[in-house]
């Protein structure tokens, strides 16, 4: 192996030259107390910055061994490391040096969740941090010194300062650690309490800003009202670091979400939403968790859809078009929300969360004057409502809807809760009088049962990602665009999805989907659980030929979602 001088050396010597030169300097060097491997050169300053990984041994990092005692506890270590790599980048590198992208580090290190991610990987031989470094240029020309600066005297620091255990805030790590794996533990005590969701007393709900997921804090015009259970749904969860916690229990069945607009429906939908992932200490939601796998359901119009079987929802339409496998390039509301729906159901859920905000109304309701004006002969779509109970009594499925606007959901739900001015109460009581009181004139519109198929097969020939030259090219463009091969699969309506590298993981699951599983004739169902269990043994590696760092681990849901969402599919 080479060592720390010879790097020197190579960077001295091919100081000012062009910068393909940089090329030589690939490789794997001893730095005494890591290895840093540079895998891979940029060829020029505004390309995709260089592919580096500093190795510690674990006595280096003397990381204590209960912090690595089970996965959970390994991803949340991992991450905090990541997080405190990207703060020592930030302190100690000298910003502004070189042209482009140039002169600058970044390791990918994730928002308000804490992911599995390759940024950083503890295994037995040690600590392994994967970041880029944009090699420093004056226009196209080698700045050796200024590479020399950063890779021997900046990067040596950054990595003592971020992955040795002494040189970290330990109370910060042991919270980090611990607040994780509470979260991990309460997720998996509600199924057997017969809940779906839990909201502890004391959450902060709202978020900064539409596009900041940071918590939104006290101004002088803006009080901040921390969650509290109504005393009818209070129920305790027990955390192996934090005790005993108490808060909102929203049970299994079917629960409506009231109140006036502008009163909090959607936040707290919202925070049921990503209850699916462990939050960091200081988020706010870091109290809340819903089953893992629950899923947001929208109308999307404008999506291709392949080979649904539509047809709980949707039948008879015009011209007598198949709704058992229904395909189309262009969705309606209704017909995508439907889509949404058996396609989660396809994968495997226990939970779907719909907010009317982002609902179809015709899908949701149909109201009895409306019944009577237009016959259910001539209306394809079987509503909503009179769907919600059959999915939980025969599929256990359970379904939290935010529902201001119509009281019809009053007959068919086990649970509801009114937000007033941010505060739940539960009214229950209230509403099964109203349904005694005022009985609805509408009928109940279905006749058939609930058929929920499974073994859609994709045919694997339909994922080409070759463009131009290349055989593969896969990338994502931002949280919600994957680029795949010459296809944009656009995932903006897939509202969990809550980074961009789970996003590049997607894309490159396709492709791993495809050649293994497709190819040998599997469904999306089976094929996608083989995948998850995969990725739980052997981690996110297998997905890329290369050693990277920016991939974060998305849900089987979230990968069905996008190889739905992909216009080429083609199904058996
Ligand atoms: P709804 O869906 O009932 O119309 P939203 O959930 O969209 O209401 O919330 C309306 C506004 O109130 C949002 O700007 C949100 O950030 C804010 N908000 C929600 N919950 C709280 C809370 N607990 N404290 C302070 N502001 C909140
Ligand atoms: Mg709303």
């Amino acid at each position: 192996m080479r060592t720390m001088q010879d790097l020197v050396s190579a960077l001295r010597r091919i100081d000012g030259r062009g910068y393909k030169a940089y090329k030589d300097i690939a490789g794997e060097y001893d730095f005494g107390e890591f290895t840093l491997s540079i895998d891979h050169v940029q060829g020029d300053p505004f390309a995709a910055p260089s592919r580096l990984r500093a190795t510690a041994p674990l006595n280096f990092a003397e990381i204590p061994a209960r912090h690595l005692e089970n996965r959970t506890r390994r991803v949340a270590t991992a991450d905090f490391l990541t997080r405190r790599f990207a703060e020592s980048i930030r302190r100690i590198c000298r910003q502004n040096r070189g042209s482009g992208k140039s002169g600058l580090f970044s390791i990918d290190s994730g928002g308000q969740e804490v992911l599995e991610r390759t940024s950083i990987l503890l295994h037995s031989a040690g600590v392994e941090a994967r970041f880029t470094v944009g090699l420093p240029a004056a226009g196209r020309r080698v700045l050796g010194r200024q590479a020399e600066e950063m890779l021997l005297s900046e990067l040596p620091r950054i990595v003592s300062a971020s992955l040795r255990y002494r040189s970290l805030q330990s109370g910060d790590l042991e919270s980090h650690v611990d607040t994780v794996e509470d979260q991990e533990e309460m997720r998996g005590q509600l199924a057997g309490l017969g809940l779906v969701s839990f909201v502890g007393n004391g959450s902060i709900l709202p978020r900064s800003s539409g596009v900041d997921d940071r918590p939104l804090l006290t101004g002088h015009s803006t009080p901040v009202v921390p969650f509290s259970s109504p005393p009818e749904l209070e129920v305790e969860l027990t955390r192996p670091n934090g005790g005993p916690i108490r808060g909102m229990g929203i049970p299994e069945g079917v629960t409506l979400i009231v109140g006036g607009g502008f009163h909090g429906k959607s936040t707290l939908l919202r925070s049921l939403e990503r209850g699916i992932y462990n939050h960091i200490p200081g988020d706010g939601r870091e109290r809340v968790v819903s089953l893992e796998t629950a899923v947001k359901i929208r109308a999307e119009d404008g999506r291709s859809v392949v080979k649904v079987d539509i047809s709980p929802f949707i039948s008879n339409l015009p011209f007598e078009r198949d709704t058992r496998q229904f395909s189309t390039e262009n969705a309606s509301g209704s017909t995508s929300q439907a889509a949404n729906i058996l396609e989660a159901l396809e994968i495997g859920t226990d939970l779907l969360l719909i907010d009317e905000d982002t609902s179809a109304t015709n899908f949701i309701i149909r109201d009895a004057r409306m019944q009577e004006l237009v016959s259910k002969e001539r209306e394809p779509i079987t509503p909503f409502v009179d769907r919600v109970r059959q999915l939980y009594e025969r599929e256990k499925v359970s379904t939290v809807l935010v529902m201001g606007g119509s009281g019809d959901y009053f007959d068919v739900a086990d649970t509801v809760i009114l937000m007033d001015r941010y505060e739940p109460c539960s009214v229950t009581e209230e509403v099964r009088k109203i349904v005694a009181n005022r009985p609805n004139q509408r009928k109940r519109e279905v006749t058939t049962e609930l058929s929920i198929s499974n073994d859609r097969r994709p045919v694997a020939g339909s994922f080409d990602a070759s463009r131009g030259r290349r055989d593969v090219k896969i990338d994502a463009r931002g949280l919600s665009t994957i680029l795949f091969g010459t296809e944009n699969i656009d995932l903006s309506a897939v509202e969990q999805l809550v980074d961009s590298s789970q996003t590049r993981a997607i894309g490159e699951a396709i492709l791993f989907f495809s050649r293994r599983y497709a190819a040998e004739g599997m469904s999306l169902r089976d094929g996608l659980e083989m995948l998850d269990r995969e990725l739980q043994r052997q981690g996110l590696d297998i997905l890329v030929p290369y050693k990277v760092g920016n991939l974060a681990r998305p849900r089987r849901l979230e990968i069905a979602s996008a190889i739905n969402r992909f216009r080429k599919l083609r199904v058996q």
